[in-house]
């Protein structure tokens, strides 16, 4: 048995981040990995995935992208070596190869079983990361057996999937990326559109994530929000991180020949039913970006901006989605695989104490739980709106250090 003040389970950006911080607090700790620091880029990823976030925004407590191209996105290995780089930068104590079976409460605080021993702290930290889980909703089991399903963290490219057409459910950052990259290759693909957030890559010039930043809109604490749990389920935004800064969105599909339909509403073997929402959803993304366009025009011209950036651009509706198939025979179509790009759940079967909710959700308070010395970082608007990015895990890192400090002095 070994013994340490605290484990953080988890050795990805977040993980990291606590890390630095409670090294800065000098609270002796273990991060524990079951793969290898930063595994969910080495293995979750398909092969042409970029940053949606541009690298200036690659920012850790202690650490930041310096590299000669702030503007561009790093790909997927770029970002293991970021965050391999950032661990060696303050010889992070990351226990590799550790995967986490049981978290249980002892008189003294938690005991930790590993696949490779137990450790005893009075605190840990939950650090397993949002995107833990790919979320397939239960109809999928209703497709006929010879219908290839894939999720996007086994995803790698076109040439995995079986010749002919491809259905792409879910039309948030992954399932637009994927389902052009699968036209792209000679597919027919049909992509289910949900709810979504529409966004230019570029507006007047600078990148969309350096107005939403100079806004401050990413530092929105969770505690102003008019609707928490609403603003937690908010699909991830529609943007590609490609070199040319081109913007990826449903006009542009539908422009390319990717046939756009509504939700998936049910499925009995070979015919998918689709919902008549295309249009309500469409519309709705477009009212919601318009009304950003506005907000950033207005910020411009309040700050003087206006003298620095290009001029207002005008927002162009997608007013004519084609008409939608209310159904789809994937047999009579030719369509042989659907990939599932439907987002993310969070699974905890090794955590043994009572700080789950009824739907599986650890139950916190900006990453604070009931149980005394349990804490939860990077999951999405967990203190604000960027919690769950690279450039927003560092200062719920920070704060939650200094609680996490505070209690096992208490303790003591
Ligand atoms: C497709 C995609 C694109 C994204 N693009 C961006 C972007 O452009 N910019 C941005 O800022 N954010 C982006 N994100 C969001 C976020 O940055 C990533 O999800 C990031 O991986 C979150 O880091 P994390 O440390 O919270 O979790 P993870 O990176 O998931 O790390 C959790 C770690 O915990 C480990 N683990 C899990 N269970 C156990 C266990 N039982 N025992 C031991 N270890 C365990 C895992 O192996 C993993 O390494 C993206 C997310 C996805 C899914």
């Amino acid at each position: 048995m070994r013994r340490t003040e605290t484990v953080v389970i988890g050795g990805g950006q977040a993980g990291l981040a606590m890390s630095r911080c409670l090294t800065d607090a000098r609270v002796d700790h273990v991060v524990l990995e079951r793969g290898r620091v930063a595994e969910r880029w080495r293995r979750g990823s398909w092969d042409s995935l970029r940053l949606l976030t541009p690298n200036w925004q690659s920012r850790l407590p202690g650490f930041r992208y310096d590299g000669p191209e702030p503007d561009a996105y790093m790909s997927a290995p770029d970002v293991v070596g970021f965050l391999d780089r950032y661990a060696r930068s303050f010889r992070a104590p990351v226990e590799e190869d550790t995967r986490v079976l049981a978290v249980e409460r002892t008189a003294g605080g938690y005991r930790v079983t590993t696949d490779r021993g137990a450790w005893d702290a009075p605190s840990v930290v939950v650090a397993t990361g949002h995107c833990d889980t790919p979320f397939v909703p239960p109809v999928a089991r209703q497709l006929p057996a010879d219908v290839v399903q894939v999720v996007p963290g086994l995803y790698r490219n076109p040439r995995q999937l079986p010749e002919g057409g491809v259905l792409v459910v879910g039309a948030s950052s992954t399932g637009v990326q994927l389902a052009d990259e699968i036209h792209a290759s000679g597919r027919p693909v049909t992509l289910a559109v949900g709810r979504h957030t529409r966004l230019p890559r570029v507006y007047r010039g600078r990148d969309i994530l350096w107005w939403l930043d100079a806004m401050g809109t990413f530092d929105e604490p969770a505690g102003e929000v008019f609707d928490l749990a609403a603003s937690r389920n908010q699909p991830s935004l529609q943007l590609v991180g490609r070199p040319d800064r081109a913007t990826l969105d449903l006009p542009g599909l539908q422009e390319r020949g990717v046939r756009l339909a509504g939700r998936v509403a049910g499925i009995e073997g070979p015919r998918v039913e689709l919902a008549d929402d295309l249009v309500a959803y469409t519309a709705a993304a477009d009212s919601r970006l318009a009304r950003l366009l506005q907000r950033i025009d207005v910020f411009a011209a309040r700050t003087g901006l206006d003298a620095e950036v290009g001029p207002a651009e005008p927002f162009r509706p997608f007013l004519w989605p084609a008409a939608a198939p209310p159904e789809i025979d994937l047999r009579a179509e030719g369509i042989r695989s659907v990939v599932w790009a439907t987002g993310f759940r969070r699974l905890y079967p090794w955590l043994k104490v009572p700080v789950l909710d009824e739907r599986g959700e650890i139950r916190h308070e900006g990453g604070v739980t009931a149980l005394p010395g349990l804490y939860v970082i990077g999951l999405y608007f967990l203190r604000r709106r960027k919690s769950s990015f690279i450039d927003g895990v560092g200062r719920d890192a920070m704060e939650l250090a200094t609680h996490l400090a505070a209690h096992l002095r208490r303790a003591a």
